[in-house]
């Protein structure tokens, strides 16, 4: 495939003393030649080595900007065409000066995420690993970080791949079966085809319990603080927030009844949502907003439910409890600080798997407890393991869904005696859907549409 030259100032904006200006295609290094002057012509000089000089305006012959200039031939570079990177250390306006020399002289401003693009497009990364690098860019932790850079690594391209073998020869192996279908031929094969199944199945199963981490790590795990009105629900939010450096901030915040924070808990980057009681109501209005609380409740990962030690257990708190006893919860027992009037070891007993913490939040006593439970639901064991290959994109996990979910329909027509036929179908979809994730069968407005995600200069 032949593009044509692009160009765009590849380091943050006004960050630091040094900005680069990355230009990449067949015209790279003659366009950036038209206006360097040093000891050698770029065009003369080895594959990945930097040359001191200056940029000049070849039509006056005034001096743009000192710079030193990264000349990298193809393959051998991110695009897999010719690179130039232009350094300079000028500030943001001599940057923009040198850049618009290079479109004048020959390049176009790079789409976002172009010079990633043709790094897909020209076959040096596959789809998963654009994407890791879209993550890369939005990495709002060192643990996200770290995870975004693993799938840059290809971690779960070679775990895909490796899949994808596994359903090809499968698939190979129906064919033979569909050439010579003696009986007990058939036989064997069912036998064969459902234990591979199962197997990728499995497989996927755990690709799918890691995404629940990548999810979290990508967007914060999304937790609810529920509980009735007055028992600290604001505070808490508040507290956990001004213990905490507060991640994001340009997210929409307050509605009428959920107010939103983002803070980064030991690592464990959480959304907290502030919801309203959640309660039966005759008011319109408040209807929504319970209705909206409820909503979120569904989507939440981690409900943090608070309950007011000065008070007694009440009908409301059960019902709440009887909401939420099958998501991840942790119980807070507010208020210490006060005479106690609720039962917090017959709650224990009635709830041994829910970590119970007390607090006192007006004291600010409890907080670290809360705050290490936090860490240990999601970290103890599973992120310490460093080998792991987490899925962190909303594609990919709808995907491994729409794969498990052929697959188990493969081993659904087996069970029922189906031939095997039919039994292919299945397993190729599964193949296909798996195929999607690493980016072949992607069609050309999926790559666009990706791709526009990316930040100009990546
Ligand atoms: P929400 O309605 O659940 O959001 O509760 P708020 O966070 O607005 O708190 C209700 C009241 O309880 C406020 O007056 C808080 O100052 C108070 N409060 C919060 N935490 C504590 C605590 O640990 N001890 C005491 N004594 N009061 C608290
Ligand atoms: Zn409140």
């Amino acid at each position: 495939m032949e593009f044509d030259t692009i160009a765009a100032i590849a380091t943050p904006m006004g960050e630091g003393g040094i900005a680069i200006v990355r230009v990449s295609g067949p015209e790279a290094i003659a366009v950036v030649d038209k206006l360097y002057r040093g000891r050698k012509k770029l065009s003369t000089v080895d594959s990945h080595t930097i040359h001191y000089g200056h940029l000049v305006d070849p039509q006056t012959g005034e001096r743009i900007e000192e710079v030193l200039v990264t000349v990298m031939r193809a393959p051998r570079t991110y695009t897999r065409e010719d690179v130039v990177e232009v350094n300079c250390h000028g500030g943001l306006v001599s940057v923009r000066r040198v850049l618009n020399y290079i479109l004048k002289y020959g390049a176009r401003l790079a789409e976002p995420g172009e010079f990633t693009k043709r790094a897909f497009l020209n076959g040096r990364i596959d789809l998963s690993q654009a994407e890791a690098v879209i993550d890369l860019i939005r990495a709002k932790t060192d643990r996200a970080m770290k995870n975004a850079m693993k799938q840059v690594e290809g971690r779960l391209s070679k775990l895909i791949k490796r899949l994808r073998q596994e359903l090809i020869e499968t698939l190979a192996h129906i064919e033979v079966t569909i050439d010579y279908p003696e009986h007990d031929v058939e036989e064997v094969t069912q036998q064969f085809l459902r234990e591979k199944c199962e197997q990728v199945k499995k497989e996927i199963e755990h690709l799918l319990a890691t995404a629940e981490q990548g999810k979290i790590l990508r967007e914060g795990l999304k937790t609810a603080i529920i509980g009735r009105p007055n028992v600290g629900k604001s505070s808490l939010l508040n507290a956990l927030a001004h213990e905490n450096r507060a991640i994001v901030t340009d997210i929409p915040g307050t509605t009428r009844d959920v107010l939103e924070e983002y803070v980064n808990v030991r690592g464990v980057p959480l959304q907290l949502i502030d919801t309203a009681g959640i309660r039966e109501t005759e008011d319109v209005v408040e209807r929504i907003g319970v209705e909206r609380s409820r909503q979120v409740l569904k989507e939440a990962d981690l409900i943090l439910l608070v309950l007011n030690i000065a008070e007694p257990f009440t009908e409301e708190d059960q019902a709440l409890l009887d909401l939420v006893k099958d998501m991840k919860t942790i119980l807070i027992v507010n208020k210490t600080d006060l005479e106690p009037k609720l039962d917090t070891d017959q709650l224990k007993e009635r709830y041994p798997h829910l970590p119970l913490i007390k607090m006192s939040i007006k004291e600010e006593k409890g907080l670290d407890e809360l705050e290490q439970a936090i860490a240990d639901l999601y970290f103890k064991g599973d992120i310490e393991a460093g080998d792991m290959t987490y899925v962190s994109n909303s594609r990919h996990i709808a995907l491994l869904n729409e794969a498990k979910q052929s697959i188990e329909d493969a081993l659904a027509a087996l069970e029922m005696g189906l031939p095997v036929d039919v039994v292919q179908i299945d397993i190729r979809k599964a193949w296909e859907k798996l195929g999607e994730i690493i980016g072949d069968n992607v069609s050309e407005s999926l790559i666009d549409q990706l791709f526009s995600q990316f930040c100009l200069g990546k």
